[in-house]
């Protein structure tokens, strides 16, 4: 599939009059249409409910965007607990997925009205004390071990990852959980990331779905809901082709009825926990190209490093470019386009053939809606860029400043070198 930019160049240049580059510009049109789809796909199941992954994009403008569509947050710290109570979470819209967690927030989680799912069969403890005793809705975490295979495919290796109770942990831990007063239950699992086949969810919950009977049976605890958590991913590349969420709502459809239907447990609600399908294509960054470079090989260097996008230096993961004004001029050259982090991984493509760049060129980098400005970081004293809002009606809105120096010393505020920074700073920069 051909990969297009949600936003043209006359649009870009008036953004850029206004605001700097580099920035993360999202798209409310993209952001609207496939929330409503998500929400259409499920809307079989009763009690469906997505809670976004607020790690992939926190920002409390985007996610107000989906929560039109009746989204709820999932946190797993105490930051983002705050960010979803300040953006209007009430009881039962926050789902705290933590892992590792300190018990100062399984206390606030709770107070705030979040759904506590354990990661581990000794937060049974943690919980108690924390909160003081059982919450009557609790979820738990599960991690089948091995491999997680659709056909012969290898999707992900749940029995190498930290997350979650094992069968005979979870089944304890219900029968637990019970003793101590819990009255309604959940299962989650969370066993492959970024899966671009309709097949991952259905597959996955029909091994929840067989859990979450035997998990009744067993236990005689009530199942109220199952947690499909994240996973459904993009297609970064242009040879992927895209998940239809339709074809993964009719596929969880179809085990349901299968599965728990049959146990009268038709009245199980589904959950999601979904982040890069959410924002993930409706997000990009936008970069000027501001210096060439001809040695062993041809370089262009962007005002964006990977402060700015972490993923293409973390996992060499691919985003494509686009080079804006040249969409249909031939890939004939061939580049590294890199950020200035001392750092030589700081590329966000290798040996990438695109139109012939020049100096001033606005390049597009794609589908950085999730997991893009959050991986940010602060390295080489660089500071995180702005993200702006493209509007349905064309206009746009600054929905996060840029960072200044001003925020990166602020955390020298006690030392008397602080007043000396502030007092030092270049003047356009305060
Ligand atoms: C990261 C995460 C998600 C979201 O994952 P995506 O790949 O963005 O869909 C959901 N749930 C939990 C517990 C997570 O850690």
């Amino acid at each position: 599939m051909k990969k297009k930019p949600f936003v043209t160049l006359e649009k870009l240049k008036e953004i850029t009059a206004q605001y700097p580059t580099p920035f993360h510009l999202y798209d409310e049109r993209g952001i609207r249409e496939n929330a409503k789809a998500l929400k259409e796909a499920f809307a079989w199941n009763k009690g469906f409910k997505e809670f976004f992954a607020v790690k992939a994009t926190p920002n409390p403008f985007l996610i107000r965007i989906l929560q039109d569509y009746g989204c709820g947050c999932d946190c797993s710290s105490m930051t983002e607990l705050m960010l979803s109570k300040a953006i209007g979470c009430k009881e039962g819209d926050i789902m705290f997925s933590s892992n590792d967690t300190p018990e100062e927030e399984f206390r606030y989680a709770d107070e705030i009205g979040g759904i506590i799912n354990l990661d581990d069969i000794t937060h049974i403890e943690s919980v108690e004390r924390a909160v003081g005793r059982i919450p009557k809705t609790i979820s738990c975490r599960y991690n089948p071990g091995g491999l997680f295979k659709i056909s012969n495919d290898i999707m992900d290796n749940p029995g190498d990852a930290k997350y979650g109770m094992t069968t005979e942990q979870i089944f304890e831990a219900f029968r637990i959980l019970k003793a101590k007063g819990a009255e309604e239950f959940g299962i989650h699992a969370f066993l492959a990331s970024n899966t671009v086949t309709n097949e991952y969810y259905p597959m996955l919950a029909k091994v929840m779905f067989e859990l979450a009977v035997k998990l009744q049976k067993e236990t005689g605890a009530h199942i109220s809901f199952i947690n499909l958590s994240g996973g459904i991913g993009i297609p970064y590349s242009p040879d992927q082709m895209p998940n239809d969420i339709r074809v993964i709502g009719e596929g969880v459809r179809k085990v349901y009825e299968e599965v728990l239907v049959p146990e009268g447990m038709g009245d199980v609600a589904i959950y999601t926990e979904l982040g890069r399908f959410m924002l993930g294509p409706y997000g990009c960054l936008v970069t000027k190209a501001i210096h060439e470079k001809h040695t062993h090989k041809e370089y262009i260097g962007v005002d964006a490093c990977a402060v700015n996008l972490m993923r293409p230096a973390m996992y060499g993961a691919y985003h494509h470019i686009t080079v804006m004004g040249k969409e249909n001029e031939p890939c004939d050259h061939k580049y590294d386009v890199t950020g200035s982090l001392c750092e030589n991984n700081d590329k966000f493509a290798i040996d990438r053939y695109l139109p012939k760049v020049d100096m001033g060129d606005l390049l597009v980098i794609h589908d950085t809606g999730a997991h893009g400005f959050s991986m940010g970081y602060n390295y080489n004293g660089k500071l995180k860029s702005a993200e702006i809002l493209l509007k349905e009606d064309g206009s746009f809105e600054l929905i996060r400043r840029a960072e200044t120096p001003k925020d990166y010393f602020a955390t020298f505020d006690c030392f008397p070198i602080y007043e000396k920074l502030l007092e030092d700073m270049p003047q356009e920069q305060h």
